[in-house]
């Protein structure tokens, strides 16, 4: 990709913002687009987009278009295992061993984090459509209660009410794809599946995520799971094991 001049990495003036991978049907070799401005998130939004790239190469071979067309659910594992899965070579990027300790830090407690912000938008955007007559102070405080719901008790936010009143405005989904967001959760519960089965065997755990995104979407999701080593599985029982395995991770830090 590089040698095709496929990765454009680097912001610029002028450039649109943003950061994607961006499979191309006649060569195969993606293109990823992305703004690094020097910060972390350059690191994790280049292994991100990657693993997007690797699920491109994988299902280029596919007979039909439309057998790329995968859904959220798989391509999402693609990209967030490929974050963890290269944890272990991140010294390729923090020299200082503060730097990494805590760069691995910030991506497990993402990892953990994104589930309560998940739930937190999920419910709120049903009460959303569920209310199509709300006025805004009711839609302020639907919010405010569901972010209360599910908030922590450690960190003390006084002072910042009404910034937190208005925090939903920065999930562009609840304003363009109503619904569509539960699918980050889903995935997100994959890759750590993934990462497990890599921590366990990586040679295995490899060996299933290219098998299952080499499928693309010839198949459904519970067997694109299945042939990924994954539980289809989403129940308190197991969310808590994967979290608890992403806990011991972090300890060993
Ligand atoms: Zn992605």
């Amino acid at each position: 990709m590089k040698t095709m001049q496929h990765l454009d990495l680097e912001s610029r003036k002028g450039k649109a913002p943003g950061g994607y991978n961006c499979p191309l049907a006649e060569s195969g070799a993606p293109f990823i687009f992305m703004n690094a401005a020097g910060q972390m998130g350059d690191v994790t939004t280049m292994l991100h987009e990657g693993g997007h790239a690797v699920h491109s190469f994988l299902a280029h071979p596919l007979e039909l278009s439309g057998f790329k067309e995968y859904p959220m659910e798989i391509a999402e594992v693609a990209s967030m295992a490929m974050e963890l899965f290269t944890m272990d070579y991140w010294d390729t990027f923090f020299e200082n061993t503060d730097d990494l300790r805590r760069a691995k830090e910030h991506q497990l407690e993402r990892v953990i984090t994104i589930f309560p912000w998940i739930a937190i938008i999920d419910k709120f955007q049903h009460w959303i459509y569920e209310h199509p007559q709300h006025t805004h102070e009711e839609r302020t405080a639907a919010w405010v209660a569901t972010l209360a719901e599910f908030q922590d008790d450690v960190v003390d936010y006084s002072g910042l009410e009404s910034y937190r009143s208005n925090a939903w405005q920065r999930q562009l989904h609840l304003f363009e794809v109503p619904f569509y967001y539960i699918e980050y959760g889903i995935a997100q519960l994959g890759a750590i599946g993934m990462w497990m089965q890599y921590k366990q065997n990586p040679q295995q755990a490899l060996d299933n995520y290219c098998t299952a995104l080499a499928l693309g979407a010839t198949k459904t999701l519970p067997e694109l799971y299945k042939t990924a080593g994954l539980d289809f599985d989403f129940s308190p029982a197991k969310i808590k094991s994967l979290m608890d395995f992403v806990d011991r991770e972090m300890e060993k830090l």
